[in-house]
């Protein structure tokens, strides 16, 4: 058993702005504001929240390799 990390740095694909983040473990979020230039950051596609299509670190839910989002 891995112990699943909850602290994931998102950088902005906009203006590579970075902010650490603590994700929930039981869900994904899927928006998400900028601080720095506000642009409302969306998963691309195939990737089920924002953490793992923009994060360090994947979401609780992939990292448990159980199915997130369906
Ligand atoms: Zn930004």
């Amino acid at each position: 058993m891995s112990a699943v990390v909850l602290e994931s740095t998102l950088t902005c694909p906009r203006c590579e702005h970075a902010r650490s983040e603590t994700m929930p473990s039981d869900a994904c979020q899927f928006f998400y504001e900028c601080e720095a230039c506000k642009e409302l950051l969306r998963p691309l596609p195939g990737d089920c929240c924002v953490f793992c299509s923009y994060g360090s670190v994947k979401c609780p839910p992939v990292q448990a390799q159980s199915s997130c989002c369906g």
